[in-house]
């Protein structure tokens, strides 16, 4: 779904462009958006050909709703049942308006430095770990580090680092690899 984004982003083929549908169509219905593109054979075919399942996806993620139920499930065990459940509905209305918003609001208001059609914004990417500075993100998609100036704050790329630190994970490009389009447009 997010490669098939970032190959027709804001043209006809982007399967969540405010452009095309309107920042409230896409804030609204993401979810929906989602469903609809990766429920079609071609999209895996085409966008995720070198992700195949691995065995715990076989065994259970990939079953509908297990992932979902049994976080919700660990949830209740650890909170207890009520606060267990309330954590569950506040933090996947949150997760799921947090990550509309990147794909609609991330598309349409705020600065761009870079020559593309996302944006960058930094209060959205308190909430998504650095997500929102989106516009940063198109012009070096390959970086894992979102924030590309020194007063942008991207938590993500903290946790990032830390992983990395105490060699939990590896990063692939550490630098801000630009595309040549972004190289010639910052400004
Ligand atoms: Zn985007
Ligand atoms: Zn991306």
């Amino acid at each position: 779904m997010h490669r098939k984004h970032h190959a027709y982003t804001d043209i006809e083929g982007d399967p969540h462009s405010p452009v095309l549908l309107g920042w409230k169509k896409v804030q609204a219905k993401n979810v929906a958006l989602y469903r609809a593109t990766v429920l079609d054979p071609t999209t895996i075919d085409r966008y995720a050909k070198d992700l195949p399942d691995d065995r715990w996806d076989k065994l259970f993620f990939g079953h509908n709703k297990t992932g979902l139920l049994s976080g919700i499930a660990i949830l209740m065990i650890a909170l207890g049942p009520w606060t267990g459940l309330l954590a569950a509905f506040i933090h996947a209305n949150v997760y799921l308006a947090s990550n509309a918003a990147v794909n609609a609001l991330g598309h349409h208001f705020g600065r761009r430095p870079y020559d593309n059609r996302a944006t960058n914004l930094q209060w959205l990417a308190f909430f998504t770990m650095g997500e929102g500075l989106h516009n940063n993100h198109h012009a070096a998609p390959s970086s894992p580090r979102l924030s590309h100036r020194w007063f942008q704050v991207d938590p993500g790329w903290w946790v990032i680092k830390t992983l990395t630190t105490l060699r939990l994970a590896t990063v692939r490009f550490s630098d801000i690899r630009l595309t040549a389009t972004a190289k010639a447009s910052f400004n």
